[in-house]
């Protein structure tokens, strides 16, 4: 059995297949609206409600981290949250004492080493993702058993995809994760999707169907709507081995949930976070205005740290370069769906299986054992994603779950049909997340626009994970992004 921790060659167990990794109900979004945004902009000046040196909208882990920062180096901070919680794409909901549901984020692995030294300063402790035991892979209808870090394919499948993975690797060496647009051969990587590249460097079905499943995991989105330029330049962000971006990332989950480490910084705070206060827009001049519907807040800097996809809406403004929400419109969030299916116990473990699957079949297509440490309640955690995800989306909350349970009992039989609970979380329809797991750049996106990506906007500054050229989109990026937002708006203050 394959440690999930451990560093296979080729493919971990997990492997190109690990996914990264719901029952929230969308925030109200007021009227963050382009054109709610610009009538706020235009508005007479009003009365401030508030006041800082430093205004930082959104309490994630990236907004948190920076707000932590500036506070501890003696300047005064507020932190405008939308949501009626901290936490963001950290959602943790009650399962058993002292055990939670991860509707987000939730792993953690080697590398990450700024999410686990905060975890660790907060004692929130680590444990394992459970990994026992035989793996499934479903594919046309035939599930079959499995061990090792690929499901089972021809060898001339196995022999493509070792030698793509190391193509890819080769091709991320030259390709610099702070400045992709300038990589050799950027524009030839960036008109490609990465189903494109694939398919012109695989010939088999099975290599090609599971490396985009591999890519779909990690991006929460069809590996055909994605730049090749922009997985390089993720691969190079995490160190240059795509394995470690896609199977050892998945190795370790916090005990008690990740959205702690949100609330932990939030209450270190000596302004408390202002909960239910969604930011319609920012008008710029020597003071930054913030407009929310209770009134104006001032500030001499702002951090914007809201998901891309958000952060578009409130940062139209006649006052700004239009080449900023552009840029942002252009960057769309994955698609994904998580769902946790719950049982009385982990009843696949007595037929020896690690809850790992990788099917060729939708909508559910990975799934992981997720069960708190002790094994009880038993939890299955399951993804659609891409095309997947955006089939659940219309459906109906019963729907959706007949058909999440429908993957799961073509993978575990009936019993898992069982479910003493469930949970599920359509991201896309969280008006202060629009998707998930995060952003990515279609083709032609990272050379048209370069550098305009982070740099702040006079006294106006970015941070999320997604801005993180290391570990973009996974928690550890959010938090090296907020560090590094805060540490630009000191430098200006
Ligand atoms: C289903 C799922 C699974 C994931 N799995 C993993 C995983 O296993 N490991 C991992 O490392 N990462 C994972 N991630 C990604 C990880 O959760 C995120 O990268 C990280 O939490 C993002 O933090 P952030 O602070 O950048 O953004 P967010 O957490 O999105 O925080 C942004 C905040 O801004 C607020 N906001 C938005 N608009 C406004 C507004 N107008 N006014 C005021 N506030 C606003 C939002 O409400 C939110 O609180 C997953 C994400 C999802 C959704």
């Amino acid at each position: 059995m394959p440690s999930p921790r451990r560093q296979e060659p080729g493919l971990t167990r997990r492997g190109l297949l690990a996914g990264a990794a719901a029952a929230g109900a969308a925030g109200v979004m007021g009227s963050v609206s382009p054109a709610a945004s610009a009538r706020s902009a235009r508005r007479a000046v009003r009365a401030s409600v508030g006041a800082a040196e430093v205004i930082i909208v959104g309490a994630g882990l990236a907004g948190l981290t920076a707000a932590n920062a500036v506070q501890s180096a003696g300047r005064s901070v507020l932190v405008l949250e939308a949501r009626d919680r901290v936490g963001g794409r950290n959602l943790d909901i009650p399962l058993a004492a002292g055990s939670v549901l991860e509707m987000g984020g939730q792993w953690a692995g080697p590398g990450q080493t700024r999410v686990l030294a905060l975890a660790q300063s907060l004692g929130i402790s680590t444990f394992e993702s459970y990994g026992e035991g035989n793996n499934l892979y479903y594919q046309s209808g035939q599930l079959q058993t499995y061990t090792g870090p690929l499901p089972p394919v021809s060898p001339a499948a196995l022999s493509e995809i070792l030698a793509i993975i190391a193509r890819l690797n080769q091709l991320a060496s030259g390709v610099q994760a702070n400045t992709p647009w300038k990589a050799a051969g950027a524009s030839t990587y960036d008109v490609q999707t990465v189903t494109s590249w694939i398919e012109a460097n695989a010939q088999t079905s099975q290599a090609r169907q599971l490396l985009e499943l591999a890519i779909r995991a990690v991006y929460g989105e069809d590996s055909g709507q994605v730049s090749l330029l922009d997985l390089l330049a993720a691969i190079n962000g995490v160190g240059g081995d795509i394995n470690t971006l896609t199977g050892s990332a998945q190795s370790l989950r916090f005990t008690g949930g990740p959205q702690q480490m949100s609330t932990a910084l939030a209450a270190r705070l000596a302004q408390p976070v202002r909960l239910g206060t969604p930011v319609l827009g920012v008008g710029r001049g020597q003071q930054v205005v913030v407009h929310t519907a209770s009134g104006d807040f001032t500030a001499a800097q702002v951090i914007l740290a809201t998901p891309k996809a958000v952060t578009a809406r409130i940062i139209f403004s006649p006052e700004l370069p239009p080449a900023y929400s552009q840029y942002l419109q252009r960057q769309p969030n994955g698609a994904t769906v998580k769902v946790q299916a719950v049982y009385p116990a982990p009843f696949w473990r007595e037929a020896g299986l690690s809850g790992y699957v990788v099917s060729d079949t939708g909508p559910i297509d990975v799934v992981y054992d997720n069960s708190p440490p002790g094994g009880i309640p038993g939890v299955l955690v399951g993804f659609a994603e891409g095309n997947n995800g955006r089939a659940l989306f219309s459906l109906a909350a019963a729907q959706r779950r007949k058909a999440a349970l429908g993957s799961l009992a073509n993978y575990f039989g009936s019993r898992a049909l069982a479910v003493s609970g469930y949970a599920d979380m359509v991201w896309a329809s969280e008006a202060y997340t629009l998707g998930a797991y995060g952003s990515f750049n279609p083709p032609g996106v990272i050379t048209s626009l370069g550098a305009a990506v982070r740099e702040p906007v006079g006294n106006i500054h970015f941070a999320g994970a997604d801005y993180s050229p290391q570990w973009p989109g996974y928690m550890e990026g959010a938090i090296r992004s907020g560090t590094a937002a805060a540490k630009r708006v000191l430098a200006e203050l």
